[in-house]
């Protein structure tokens, strides 16, 4: 088999758009894969043209190489970010072929199912039009996602998504005085989530990698009565040696991953103990096998393993079928706020049910994109 054509292409998402990848071959089996990153910039795009070339007449199943090949040819212009995250799109894309040529599902090549269904984490939940940087709007939605079905949510208390560049309004020194209103607020808005949802729901929390050290710790000592099953990000990813001594003096357990590259990202991290928890995105850390590689190293230091995906369907899907062959794995995260979307884009869509997502056991990744949004 070998592939004659590969095509990309972005669609608009209600926050941020989600990019897409589809390999076609030589016997008439097409690939899907997704290369979504935050916030969707066309650079991934411009990179999976540079790579469309590379792979013309290659043979679909010869994965690895075909990994190595985009891995060490685009290797001076900066592996993370923009690069893997095309590398990413190819290679689910490469297994969804390989599924559908042999007719089994994608976890079937990858070790078989460990867990029958996947547990999700509702995220962007409050992400609403009604909006409103307020306790009892936290506690409504909340209350109402759970009643849908969900048994975990995460979400991150400084966030409010009403004010512009929410992300990033904050003091360049990282630091939060420790009487300021907008550290009140959001361990308001916490209490008054974990009393509208009660003691048996789940909540991850998301720092988004806002604070400096002393910070992080004062907050996370803060945020511990309320039992959250992770806390993501409390300082920048980059310095692992900070993100240790966070880790160790927190008191909860810490999250970190999504912005860490390949298994050779993740290696300093495992070694230095400075997350009991990782998040890596399957579609920006080097796809399926990437993955299960950073799941495996993860698995001999008892860590365990939670997908981060802000992706559409079949980022999900893809997520779903090598965190099911990972004994480590704890949790899959979904935006809710794009699922309707998500499921308009494909032929068939996601099967959510109480918090779970469904495996459809069909050749593949199981998801495919409707002809009108890929043609
Ligand atoms: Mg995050």
């Amino acid at each position: 088999m070998k592939i004659t054509d590969v095509k990309f292409f972005m669609v608009k998402g209600k926050h941020w758009p989600f990019t897409f990848v589809k390999i076609f071959t030589d016997q008439g089996i097409i690939g899907f894969g997704e290369a979504t990153n935050f916030p969707g910039n066309e650079m991934v795009l411009g990179s999976l043209e540079q790579m469309r070339p590379l792979l013309i007449g290659e043979d679909p199943f010869a994965v690895e190489m075909i990994w190595q090949k985009l891995y060490r040819h685009f290797y001076y212009l900066g592996i993370a970010g923009v690069v893997i995250t095309a590398i990413s799109g190819i290679e689910i894309a490469l297994w969804d072929i390989i599924g559908k040529k042999l007719g089994v599902p994608v976890y079937n090549l990858f070790g078989g199912k460990c867990f029958p269904k996947i547990k999700l984490y509702a995220n962007g939940w409050f992400m609403n039009d009604d909006f409103r940087y307020e306790p009892d709007y936290f506690a409504k939605v909340a209350s109402s996602t759970v009643k849908k079905g969900y048994r975990a949510l995460k979400f991150d208390p400084f966030v409010d998504t009403s004010s512009k560049d929410y992300f990033w309004n904050f003091p360049l020194n990282r630091s939060v005085n420790v009487s300021g209103e907008r550290e009140n607020q959001a361990l308001a808005i916490m209490e008054a989530v974990r009393e509208a949802v009660g003691d048996k729901i789940e909540i991850a929390i998301d720092l988004h990698g806002r604070f400096d050290v002393p910070t992080a710790i004062r907050l996370c000592e803060k945020f511990k009565k309320y039992n959250p099953i992770f806390i993501e990000e409390p300082i920048p990813p980059e310095n692992v040696d900070a993100m240790a001594k966070v880790a160790r003096e927190s008191g909860s357990p810490i999250c970190s991953g999504e912005r860490i590259f390949t298994r050779h990202g993740f290696r300093e991290l495992f070694e230095k103990q400075a997350a009991e928890v990782i998040n890596p995105d399957v579609v920006r850390t080097g796809g399926l096998s990437e993955t299960k590689k950073i799941a495996s190293i993860a698995e001999t230091y008892y860590t365990p393993i939670t997908p981060h995906n802000p992706n559409a369907a079949v980022g999900t899907m893809a997520s779903a079928q090598v965190a099911t062959t990972c004994p480590n794995f704890l949790i899959l995260e979904l935006f809710t706020f794009d699922m309707v979307l998500s499921n308009k884009l494909v032929k068939e869509p996601l099967i959510i049910e109480n918090g779970y997502l469904i495996f459809p056991d069909k050749p593949g990744l199981g998801i495919e994109l409707k002809e009108e949004v890929s043609d």
